[in-house]
């Protein structure tokens, strides 16, 4: 499932007073979110239903929360809010190469898990470095190499 295209503006001075009051927020706010900041959504592709989401910080606390900046609409008709959430207990094993992924979003968010959404722009990315390699590769295919394999 591709990610949601949803982008909005964060609101500068509320998110410093959040992210300075927060348990567990970080030392310097300003460093964090800055004047013209804007967010993307990273769930997966959504209907209106459910709002945008997009993770602000990660709290220094024993129990994992983080600041998550949560909108729906758009424009005037935008309504937003900043919550501190529960990290989504869902863990993806992969027995085969023995590697494991946690969901990087909050619990009971909507959607499929972080590990089921593609990033867009990640997976531009990618076509870009196979469409390169490929590239290479026939270009190693056209020079007079002779062809020790054959019988
Ligand atoms: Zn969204
Ligand atoms: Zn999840």
């Amino acid at each position: 499932m591709l990610q949601c295209t949803a982008v909005t503006q964060v609101p500068y001075a509320e998110t410093l007073l959040v992210l300075a009051t927060m348990e567990g927020g970080p030392e310097h706010p300003p460093d964090v979110v800055e004047q013209e900041d804007f967010v993307l959504c990273e769930l997966g592709d959504h209907d209106e239903s459910a709002e945008h989401a997009a993770h602000l910080w990660t709290a220094d606390v024993p129990d994992d929360r983080d600041l998550w900046f949560l909108w729906s609409g758009t424009g005037a008709h935008r309504v937003h809010r900043l919550d501190t959430l529960r990290l989504c207990p869902a863990v993806l094993r992969e027995m085969a190469t023995r590697t494991v992924a946690t969901c990087a979003f909050f619990d009971h968010h909507p959607g499929p898990h972080s590990f089921s959404v593609t990033d867009p722009l990640g997976e531009l990315i990618a076509d870009h470095v196979h469409s390169e390699v490929r590239r290479l590769v026939s270009e190693d295919d056209a020079s007079d190499v002779p062809d020790t394999d054959a019988p």
